[in-house]
């Protein structure tokens, strides 16, 4: 443990002998060595695609410009580059937010309706899994369940969620998006026959900046970040979060929520 240790002299000549007080700073030491860490670790995911930027420019102005093919080559990078710091940018502010209101506002919450939100999202990204002839499937209880949830919080929920799925799963997989009511919460589950995450690595996914294969998820246009917002989001709301996977075989996962107090 770490203490910060005060010295106070008792009475004038200090010959009443000298209060001491102990203040324990362990954990706040966490705290900053974390947020230094963070700092860290989000700089650099910065910088990678900001010097592929900056040497992608420099190369067209030393006269690849004047070769249309090889400028529309590096200009596309560009673009991309822009794309991933843009996406790297709002995932941070996210988390930056969920961590200010942590410290101190209460979320605005309301009730929620889970099928809305669901398939509005399985719309929303219907293109990328078209591209890969994936099969999504909502499977809702007969009766339309609420949770007292903050209606985007959640959509972002299932947007890193089903994003992951479709990113991790190859052509002609499946998607299932099921939920039910347990007790007095919902469970939702987000299942995928893609392909898995080995047991090694299960632990630290919800970590920020956690990838099994960086590589892979670069070229997916990840930001190691998604699950990181996921479960801070369902923890805030008031629930839980668990995976199961198996590689070459699919990854479920599967949250809580409360219900919306109506119900
Ligand atoms: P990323 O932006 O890299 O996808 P996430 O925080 O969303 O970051 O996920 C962390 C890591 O967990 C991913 O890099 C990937 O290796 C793994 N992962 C997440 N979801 C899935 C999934 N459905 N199938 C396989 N691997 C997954």
């Amino acid at each position: 443990r770490v203490f910060q240790v005060f010295l106070a002299p008792l009475g004038n000549d200090g010959g009443d002998g000298v209060l001491t007080v102990f203040h324990d700073i362990t954990v706040l030491q966490e705290i900053q060595e974390r947020q230094a860490e963070f700092v860290a670790n989000a700089s650099h995911e910065l910088k990678t695609p900001l010097t592929a930027i900056k040497g992608f420019a420099a190369t067209l102005l030393d006269g690849a410009i004047r070769e249309p093919a090889l400028a529309t080559k590096f200009v596309t990078i560009i673009h991309d580059e822009a794309e991933r710091m843009n996406r790297l940018v709002d995932d941070l502010l996210q988390l930056a937010s969920l961590d200010a209101r942590e410290t101190g506002q209460q979320a605005r919450l309301e009730p929620t309706d889970i099928y809305k939100v669901a398939a509005a999202v399985v719309e929303e990204l219907s293109a990328q899994w078209r591209a890969k002839r994936l099969s999504v499937l909502l499977d809702a209880p007969a009766r339309p369940l609420a949770v007292m949830a903050n209606p985007d919080w959640l959509r972002q929920v299932l947007v890193n969620l089903l994003d992951n799925s479709i990113k991790y799963t190859p052509e002609g997989g499946k998607i299932l998006v099921k939920w039910w009511q347990a007790s007095d919460k919902a469970v939702v589950m987000v299942q995928d026959s893609g392909i898995g995450i080995p047991a090694k690595d299960l632990p630290f996914i919800f970590d920020r900046f956690y990838r099994v294969d960086r590589a892979r998820s670069r070229r997916a246009g990840g930001t190691g970040l998604g699950l990181a917002i996921v479960k801070h989001i369902i923890e805030t709301l008031g629930g839980k979060i668990d995976v199961v996977s198996e590689p070459d075989a699919g990854t479920t996962f599967t949250f809580t929520l409360p219900l919306a107090k109506t119900q």
